[in-house]
Formats: C-alpha cells, sequence, structure tokens
C-alpha cells in the first residue's frame, strides 16, 4: 500500500457528493478520492436529484437548499447567476430538483478544478457489492464487475433504497410490467399511455409529484392513490419562527406528544400556527428521538408516525392546489386501506383494498409503488447490505429504519464496536438520528464526516 492514503465513497446521491466536496476543499495532504455510483443518471444526484418526472419540485424553499452551514444563500445565488425563469424566483420559491442535481455537480467540480495537487479524485461508475480487509488492515471494496479498491476510509453514502413491496409476490406476478416497484429509478410514465388508470400505492411527496406529473402530459384516465390512512403532506405556509422555551424531551410517547401538543396551543395563542413549532422542532428532533424509550419508539412509529410525516414533509402550495383542482374533477381519488388481492380481468386488474373490515375494490391497467424508502436493509435488493450484515461490519437498528451508528456517523458493528475508519451520512443514520435525510443535516453530517477523515489523514500523513 502506497503512503498516499485512499478514501472511498460509496453512492453519489447528495450525500456522498457533499462529503466529496468537503474533502475536496479540506484535504491539504495527498490523498486520492474514489467518488463509487452504480447508476450513471444519478452520478452527483441520487434519487431526488436526478428526477425525469415532467413534475418535480424541491418540497423545501430554494433558500433553505444550500450545501453549506456557512453561507446559507449560496444556491439562492447560484439559481440567480445560472438559471432564468419567466417568474420571479424568491427564497421561498419551490425550483426543480433537477436544477439542484446541476447545483450539486457544479459544485463538485468546482471543488476537484480547485483542489491541492496532491489530492486526485475519480468517479467510479461501478457498484460496491462487498468490502472485506486485507493482511495490512486497509479495506478492499469489491465492486460489480470484479475490480477491487483499497481504502483506508470509507463512506457509505448508499442513501434511499428503493421502497419495499407492499403487495404479495403472487399480485407482483399477475401484475407483470403494469407493476412499477421503483418510482426513482426512471420515468414511469414514460410507457404508460394517457387512458391508462393508475394506481399509486401511497400518499406522501412521491405520490404528490407522480399524481401532478399526470396532470402536466394531459393524462385522462382516472389516477387513484391508496394508503393505510388516506392521508396527505400538508402545504407549506410562511411560518413565522416560534420559540420553545420549556424542555419538551421526554422518554415518554404520549407525554412528548402532550408537549407538543402544549406548544402548538401557545403558539396558536401568537397567532402562529402549527408550522412554526415543527420548524422550531427541528434543531432538537434528534434530541428528543434519542431520549424516547425504545417502547416509545415503537409506539411512535405506529401511531404517531403519519402525523409526524404530514406535517413535517410539506408538499410546495403549488402541488396542493394541482391536487385539488384534480380532486375536484373526479381525476384523482384517494383511497383508504391495504390491498389484499390482485385479479386480472380482460383487459386491466382489478385492486381489492381493505380498511378495517370493509373490502372494497379499484379496476386500474397500472401500479406505481410509492410508499418511501426502504429501512430494512436486511431485505433490501443492495448486496453490499446482505454482506455486511452476514459479517457483522453493521448492525441492523432494531425498529428497522436504519443502522447502529456513532455521533459522529461511526459504523457500528454487531458486538458493538466501532468499525475503524468507516463512517455513513444520510439516511442510514435514520435510525439514531431520525431527522437525516434531508439536505439540512445531510450538509452538516457531510461535513463533520469529511472533518473527521481529515484529521485522520493528518495524523497518519
Ligand atoms: C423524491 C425525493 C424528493 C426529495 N426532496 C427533497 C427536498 O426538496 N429537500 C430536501 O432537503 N430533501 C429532499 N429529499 C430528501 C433526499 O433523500 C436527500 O435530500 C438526498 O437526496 C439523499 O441523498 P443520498 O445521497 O443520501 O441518497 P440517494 O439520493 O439515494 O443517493 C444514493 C446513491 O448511492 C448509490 N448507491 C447505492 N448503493 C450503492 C452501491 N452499493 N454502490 C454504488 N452506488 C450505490 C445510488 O445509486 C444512489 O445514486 C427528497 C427525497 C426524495 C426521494
Amino acid at each position: 500500500m502506497s503512503t498516499i492514503l485512499h478514501i472511498a465513497i460509496i453512492g453519489a446521491g447528495a450525500s456522498g457528493t457533499i462529503t466529496a466536496i468537503n474533502l475536496l476543499k479540506k484535504l491539504q495532504q495527498p490523498a486520492s478520492i474514489f467518488l463509487i455510483e452504480k447508476r450513471n443518471e444519478a452520478l452527483y444526484r441520487g434519487a431526488a436529484y436526478s428526477s425525469q418526472l415532467d413534475y418535480e419540485p424541491l418540497n423545501v424553499y430554494a433558500g433553505r437548499m444550500s450545501l453549506y452551514n456557512d453561507n446559507h444563500d449560496d444556491f439562492y445565488n447560484w439559481i440567480l447567476a445560472n438559471k432564468k425563469s419567466s417568474g420571479e424566483i424568491t427564497q421561498e420559491s419551490f425550483v426543480s430538483r433537477r436544477w439542484y442535481g446541476e447545483y450539486l455537480e457544479a459544485n463538485l467540480k468546482a471543488a476537484a478544478d480547485k483542489r491541492q495537487k496532491e489530492v486526485s479524485f475519480a468517479i467510479i461508475p461501478t457498484a460496491t457489492i462487498n468490502i472485506t480487509k486485507a493482511a495490512e488492515g486497509n479495506y478492499l471494496l469489491q465492486q460489480e464487475d470484479e475490480k477491487i479498491i483499497e481504502a483506508d476510509f470509507v463512506i457509505l453514502a448508499t442513501g434511499n433504497e428503493k421502497p419495499a413491496d407492499v403487495i404479495s409476490k403472487e399480485a407482483i406476478l399477475v401484475l407483470g410490467e403494469n407493476y412499477i416497484s421503483n418510482p426513482w429509478n426512471e420515468n414511469p410514465m414514460e410507457n404508460i399511455s394517457i387512458d391508462e388508470s393508475v394506481l399509486l400505492i401511497g400518499t406522501g411527496l412521491t405520490m404528490v409529484d407522480h399524481v401532478v406529473s399526470f396532470k402536466k402530459r394531459n393524462h385522462s384516465a382516472k389516477v387513484f392513490a391508496l394508503s393505510r390512512n388516506g392521508l396527505l403532506p400538508r402545504p407549506h405556509k410562511h411560518s413565522p419562527v416560534y420559540k420553545i422555551e420549556k424542555e419538551i424531551t421526554s422518554e415518554n410517547i404520549e407525554q412528548l406528544n402532550a408537549n407538543i401538543v402544549e406548544e402548538i396551543e401557545k403558539a396558536k395563542s401568537q397567532n402562529l400556527d402549527w408550522r412554526s413549532v415543527i420548524e422550531a422542532l427541528r434543531p432538537v428532533t434528534t434530541k428528543i428521538w434519542q431520549a424516547l424509550s425504545d417502547e416509545s419508539k415503537n409506539i411512535f412509529l405506529n401511531k404517531y408516525r403519519i402525523y409526524w410525516d404530514i406535517h413535517r414533509h410539506r408538499m410546495p402550495p403549488a402541488s396542493h392546489n394541482e391536487i385539488n383542482e384534480m380532486v375536484s374533477q373526479n381525476k384523482f381519488e384517494i383511497l383508504k386501506g391495504t390491498i389484499t388481492e390482485v385479479i386480472k380481468t380482460e383487459s386491466a386488474f382489478q385492486i381489492y383494498y381493505k380498511d378495517a373490515t370493509i373490502l372494497n375494490s379499484v379496476t386500474v391497467n397500472r401500479i406505481i409503488n410509492c410508499t418511501g424508502p426502504s429501512g430494512d436493509y436486511e431485505k433490501c435488493d443492495n448486496p453490499l447490505f446482505k454482506n455486511l450484515l452476514a459479517k457483522g461490519w453493521i448492525k441492523k437498528d432494531k425498529h428497522n429504519i436504519g443502522i447502529a451508528t456513532g455521533a459522529a456517523g461511526e459504523l457500528i458493528q454487531a458486538n458493538g464496536n466501532v468499525l475503524e475508519n468507516a463512517f455513513a451520512v444520510g439516511p442510514l443514520r435514520k435510525a439514531m438520528e431520525w431527522e437525516s435525510t434531508a439536505i439540512r443535516e445531510i450538509r452538516t453530517q457531510a461535513e463533520q464526516v469529511a472533518d473527521k477523515v481529515v484529521s485522520l489523514v493528518n495524523v497518519r500523513a
């Protein structure tokens, strides 16, 4: 092994790209950075910012999407410098996710151009399927194309795993190619003709983008969305700052819920709505999550999560208006229940779904799975996780929402020990931090992991 230290980042979505940008800016010692991405179209963009849908707005104000904690206007200024728009763009506009992908790419390329001479940077366009250790102690990353990459540091930035299938294997077989299991890999609408009726499973933000995309392409057949509760994300509205003055953490979820409801009432008395309280909770959400007992976390996931999600993960007002218009024109309908059976008819599929004891059915031509990223790393399609779990190098968390990580994103092994020089950035850290999927948290994690790796490189150089 040469004296130049090698750093491998697995996954080049937002998490991997922002980590690479930070490393390129901060590394002063000789080092090689490898950014490994299995999907060419997702390079620098990942699932969220490579969208090919006709309607793909960010769900967060432009003014809050900077890559940098020390320059919150960076993305907004980039838009003003690089994008022409028919209307005025403000800090509170919801601009294209594809623009955000371009912004990520531009920042990475600028950081690579300005890097120290002794720091090399390479994109490796293939999947990492396993990691082993050489006798010298460094990591050997086994790639799908059978190449081996040597690395002293490994950063997992593999992000959003495809949604888990919530219909049976039999139903998937019956549907064949009329079932789209992964809504982010390609444009699922490309092969759907405008007179085919569609059922979207899930009623979150991914569903919203798909439904409005159908509207934008003048889809003539009806679109349905089905979920257990039939609840949709609430729309954004300007929310003035509210300050939570009381300690609201509790290990008991019912107490925590009561504390939050009390804050919402207090905000109301100051003419502020619940959005201001949700925003005020953001900086302390991880602390709140970590204070909950395991039992309370379970209750939260089964009983309260849906209410948290629809208030926390809000949709742009324009999406809300489009959805309401489609409902009023009878072009879109929200259904409540879970699918029990799929039967092929002469020209379509009859989908039976049950809400408590009531059995209903709807006839559609296509189904798209919009149930959100899977956090079950044992069952997901990514062979890297199967291999790392099998040898105990990573540990699945008991709530099936991520893997065990330390405070600085260190990977925690099944035996409870830290896996040396190995880190995670992004959604993988959800089990530890709960808020771990949006840019605001990702940019902080990416910077911290880069700082940690740079300090370790400096010690070894
Ligand atoms: C549709 C959608 C819209 C969103 N909108 C917003 C928003 O408006 N604002 C906001 O703050 N957040 C938003 N988010 C949250 C979003 O998850 C994060 O902002 C971010 O995209 C997560 O990035 P990531 O790199 O961790 O994951 P991903 O985007 O999933 O990227 C991970 C990458 O790793 C690659 N990969 C995985 N395994 C391997 C392997 N073994 N070998 C090689 N490559 C691998 C994948 O191909 C993928 O490209 C949105 C998320 C989604 C899904």
